[in-house]
């Protein structure tokens, strides 16, 4: 039987990427849509059997799984519905805070919950590749993220970015609260061995382009990862739907479901 999946935000540029991925797929189903009160969908048909609808509680009834691409409010605001009727979920909303990760743990532990940042396939291989680059080469090749995305994307850096930072200072063996550094502005100074840097680009149309750079003497490696469509992050997360629902309570990453080694 498919998966019943509840989409959240249907009328978002990943609530509509992940509903027409949906379509022609056996493992899941589109089984109910809800977004923010006043949003266009809203008493909108969104599939052929779902009306889109603002009611958290009856959108999560209706369902087996949700999958979150909204923002920190809307994302905070389904999972406490979800904790009272441990509802399984697969959030890919970015730039989560304290207030967000506190209510994902209290889910998690009474339902199987998928978080991710990127949940394509190609990043997902990108973060273990920078990571075993970053053991070999360690902190004496100096490690720079640079991200790119369109200009309506609010958090920044990507969360991608703070993942691929994160995989780079876990090759190194390195706390990445120490090492970070988040774009450079006036005189900072000559780089410090083992500094991290992560800058932010903003523009047009672009969906997410990531680059890990690793500077040597006289040689640089690069590993970029190019989305040239939402249907990949659409289709992880539908994925991810269909293998979390049957899962013991917990936390779990993309690398979980698509059965990487971390
Ligand atoms: P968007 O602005 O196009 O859509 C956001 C949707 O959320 C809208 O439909 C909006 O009405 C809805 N929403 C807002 N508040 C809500 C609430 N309280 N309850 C229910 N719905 C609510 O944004 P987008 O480009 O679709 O991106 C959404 C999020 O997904 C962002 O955080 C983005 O960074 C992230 N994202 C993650 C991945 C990934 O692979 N993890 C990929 C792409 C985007």
């Amino acid at each position: 039987m498919p998966a019943r999946v509840c989409v959240l935000g249907p009328s978002g540029r990943m609530g509509r990427a992940v509903i027409d991925a949906a379509a022609g797929r056996a493992d899941v189903t589109i089984a109910s849509a809800v977004d923010r009160a006043g949003a266009p969908t809203v008493g909108a048909q969104v599939t052929p059997t779902v009306t889109a609808t603002s009611d958290l509680g009856a959108g999560l009834a209706a369902a087996e799984v949700y999958i979150d691409f909204t923002t920190l409010e809307g994302t905070l605001s389904a999972a406490q519905v979800a904790l009272a009727r441990r509802t399984p979920a697969v959030i890919g909303t970015t730039g989560l805070g304290p207030e967000q990760e506190q209510v994902i743990a209290e889910l998690a532990r009474v339902a199987p919950v998928v978080v991710a940042a990127n949940f394509s396939l190609g990043v997902n291989l990108v973060l273990g590749l920078v990571k075993q680059a970053a053991h070999i080469l360690g902190p004496d090749w100096d490690a720079e993220v640079v991200e790119t995305h369109h200009r309506a994307k609010r958090d920044a850096p990507s969360g991608t970015a703070l993942a691929i930072a994160r995989a780079i200072a876990a090759g190194h063996g390195s706390d990445y609260d120490a090492v970070k550094r988040h774009t450079r502005d006036g005189d900072v100074g000559a780089r410090p061995r083992g500094e991290i840097g992560v800058s932010t680009v903003r523009g047009g149309d672009v969906i997410g382009e990531h680059t890990a750079y690793f500077f040597g003497a006289a040689e640089r490696i690069e590993i970029s990862h190019r989305a040239t469509s939402r249907v990949i992050f659409a289709a992880g997360a539908l994925r991810a739907a269909a293998w979390v629902v049957d899962k013991p309570p917990g936390r779990y990453t993309m690398l979980d479901v698509l059965g990487f080694a971390s």
